[in-house]
């Protein structure tokens, strides 16, 4: 199908989003033909706004508009601890849960020498910077359930036991209302790794 160059450059801006394809595209670059030019404006602002005055925090690497962010700069927190995580969305959905207090540290992906992807290429140099500071205790290490989040969460473990903090890995589990039927292997045996006493 042939469409008038704007709509065809708006379908093929909507095509570079993840999980969006031609139809949908499509579909939403005619529903914003049909939006008030003023919404089309905010909504374009909206954008723009996010990329230029949201970076990585310096310490934790989470993304942020004031640097230290507001959880590194929250005096409320508990300094001893530190969650490493692999991603910004993965700090979100801790806060979600509001049971932890602790700090963060961001890696940003996960060691993966498939990819070449080593420690120097993730957020860990800082990572040991942080530990430096006395006040560190221990690392809970929240990354990935996949081969790589395991890899990395080894990896970190290791390099730190010499410097006596404590580092725990999170244990994963069934999802609630799963059925150990159909739970695939790496599942249930995290599962059953992570057990604790009744
Ligand atoms: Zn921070």
């Amino acid at each position: 199908m042939h469409y008038p160059e704007p709509i065809s450059k708006l379908i093929d801006s909507f095509m570079k989003l993840p999980g969006i394809g031609p139809k949908t595209a499509g579909r939403l670059a005619f529903f914003v033909l049909s939006m008030k030019e003023d919404t089309v404006l905010d909504f374009a602002k909206a954008l723009v706004d996010a990329k230029r005055n949201l970076r990585f925090c310096s310490v934790c690497g989470h993304i942020t508009d004031i640097d230290p962010c507001h959880i590194c700069q929250d005096t409320s927190r508990d300094r001893s601890l530190i969650c490493v995580v692999q991603d910004p969305k993965d700090v979100i959905a801790m806060e979600k849960m509001r049971d932890y207090n602790g700090l963060y540290h961001v890696l940003h992906g996960a060691i993966s020498p498939m990819d070449g992807i080593g420690p120097e290429d993730i957020n860990v140099p800082d990572l040991l910077k942080r530990l430096q500071d006395d006040e560190v205790q221990e690392l809970i290490l929240a990354t990935n359930p996949t081969i790589e989040g395991e890899a990395t969460a080894m990896y970190i473990s290791r390099l730190v036991k010499p410097s006596g903090i404590t580092t725990t890995r999170i244990a994963h589990g069934l999802p609630v209302g799963g059925d150990l039927e159909y739970a695939d292997e790496v599942t249930l045996s995290k599962a059953l790794e992570g057990r604790r006493e009744l």
